[in-house]
C-alpha cells in the first residue's frame, strides 16, 4: 500500500503561518470544465482579495493543460496542472491521492470545491488524509482578514437552522460549495497568470478500483443551470392539474419548471424538478414561486435568484415576505390572467 495513511494522528499544533493562498479545485470531466468552477473562481478571488493572497486553481486530468488559461482569464493567479493517463476517468483514489500530495507540498489556507457528485465523493478523503475539517454544502463564505479564519455557512438540522462553522485550529480550511450560490467570474481575455505543471509519480498513488466503462445517464435531466427564468409550483397548486398552468406559463416565458418537495411528494411532478436543500440550488434572473410557502429548505435552494415573484393567498408566508414582487390572491385566478396578458401582448 503505497500511501501512508496517518491513522489516529490528529492535526495539532499546526503552524498556520505556513499556510497561505486560496485554492479552488477545477473539476472537469472528459475535458469539460464544470460551470461551478467559474462560480468558485469568483468567490475565491473575493476571499483571496480580502486576505491579500493569491488565488490558485488545481486541474487534474489528461490533455487538460489547454484549459489553464481559461481559468486564469476567470481570475486564477496560478494553475497547478496534473496530467497523467491515470486521471482520464474520475476515480476517487488517484484523484484524492494527488490533491493530498499537492496540498501537503504547497500548503494553501483555504481549499474550495463544488458540492457535486465528484466533489462530494473524493474531497472528504483528502480532508481525512490531511487530518483537517471539511464543511460540506456551504451556501455562503466569509473570511476574517485578521485571524484568516473562514466562516462557512450551511443548512443544518434538516435545514431548520443555518450553521456557521469555523475550523480555527486546522489548515487548510476546506469547504464544498453548492451550485449557483455564487455568480460566475467574468472573463478577462489575455489575463496574466502562472501555469505550474505538477509532476506526479503515479506509483505513489493508491488505486483500489478498476475503471470498466462510462455509461451516460440517458434520463431526461432538467437543465436548471441554463435557466434564466424558473416557474415553480408547490402544494398550493392543489392537484396534478395545477401543474398544467405552471407548464403553460413556463412555455410562454421560455422558462424551466421547478417544484417544492411537497409537490414532488404528492407525485405531481418528477423529483428531478425539485428545488431546495435536498433538490437543486438555482439562481435564475427571475424565480416565480406559485403556491410555495417558502420554508427554509426551499429557500436555501433559490434565495439567490435576482428577482423573486411570489403568487400566494397568504401574504404573511416567508416566500411573500422575501419576494421582490408579491402577488396576493388565488393562483388559479392570477396565473390565467398573466397567461392571457402575455398571449395578447
Ligand atoms: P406548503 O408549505 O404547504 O405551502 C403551500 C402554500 O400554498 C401556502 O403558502 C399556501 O398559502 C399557498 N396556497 C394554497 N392554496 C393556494 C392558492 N389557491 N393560491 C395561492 N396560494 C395558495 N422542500 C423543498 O421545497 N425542497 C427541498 O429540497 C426540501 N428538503 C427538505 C429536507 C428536509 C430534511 C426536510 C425536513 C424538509 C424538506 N423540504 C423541502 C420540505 C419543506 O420543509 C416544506 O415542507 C416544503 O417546502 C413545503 O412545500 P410548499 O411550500 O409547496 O407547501
Amino acid at each position: 500500500n503505497a500511501i501512508e495513511f496517518k491513522k489516529d494522528v490528529p492535526q495539532s499544533g499546526v503552524d498556520k503561518n505556513l499556510y497561505r493562498g486560496v485554492w479552488i479545485y477545477a473539476e472537469q470531466r472528459h475535458g469539460e470544465v464544470s460551470n461551478i468552477v467559474y462560480e468558485l473562481l469568483n468567490e475565491g478571488k473575493r476571499l483571496a482579495g480580502k486576505l491579500g493572497t493569491a488565488l490558485s486553481a488545481v486541474l487534474i486530468g489528461v490533455n487538460i493543460k489547454s484549459k489553464a488559461q481559461e481559468l486564469i482569464n476567470r481570475g486564477a493567479d496560478k494553475v497547478y496542472v496534473c496530467e497523467d493517463p491515470i486521471f482520464a476517468e474520475f476515480q476517487d483514489d488517484p484523484y484524492s491521492g494527488v490533491l493530498t500530495q499537492l496540498i501537503e507540498k504547497e500548503k494553501p489556507e483555504i481549499v474550495l470545491m463544488g458540492a457535486t457528485n465528484i466533489g462530494r465523493s473524493f474531497v472528504p478523503r483528502v480532508a481525512a488524509r490531511i487530518r483537517t475539517g471539511l464543511t460540506a454544502d456551504c451556501v455562503s463564505l466569509e473570511v476574517d482578514p485578521e485571524t484568516r479564519n473562514l466562516r462557512q455557512t450551511r443548512p443544518a438540522f434538516g435545514g431548520n437552522i443555518m450553521a456557521t462553522i469555523l475550523t480555527p485550529e486546522h489548515r487548510p480550511q476546506m469547504s464544498t460549495v453548492r451550485h449557483k450560490v455564487f455568480k460566475e467570474a467574468k472573463i478577462e481575455e489575455g489575463r496574466k497568470g502562472e501555469i505550474i505543471e505538477y509532476k506526479i509519480d503515479v506509483q505513489t498513488l493508491l488505486n483500489r478500483t478498476r475503471f470498466l466503462g462510462f455509461i451516460k445517464d440517458t434520463n431526461v435531466v432538467v437543465n436548471f443551470a441554463a435557466a434564466n427564468i424558473i416557474v415553480s409550483g408547490g402544494r398550493g397548486l392543489g392537484s396534478l392539474e395545477g401543474f398544467k398552468l405552471i407548464k403553460e406559463l413556463a412555455e410562454l416565458l421560455g422558462a424551466t419548471v421547478g417544484a417544492s418537495r411537497a409537490a414532488i411528494d404528492l407525485n405531481w411532478i418528477p423529483s428531478s424538478h425539485q428545488i431546495g436543500q435536498t433538490g437543486r440550488t438555482v439562481a435564475p434572473k427571475v424565480y416565480i414561486a406559485c403556491g410555495i410557502s417558502g420554508q427554509i429548505q426551499h429557500m436555501v435552494g433559490m434565495g439567490s435568484s435576482d428577482i423573486i415573484i411570489a403568487i400566494n393567498k397568504d401574504a404573511t408566508c416567508p416566500m411573500m415576505q422575501t419576494a421582490t414582487y408579491a402577488l396576493e390572491g388565488d393562483l388559479h385566478e392570477i396565473i390565467p390572467c398573466i397567461i392571457t396578458e402575455i398571449k395578447s401582448s
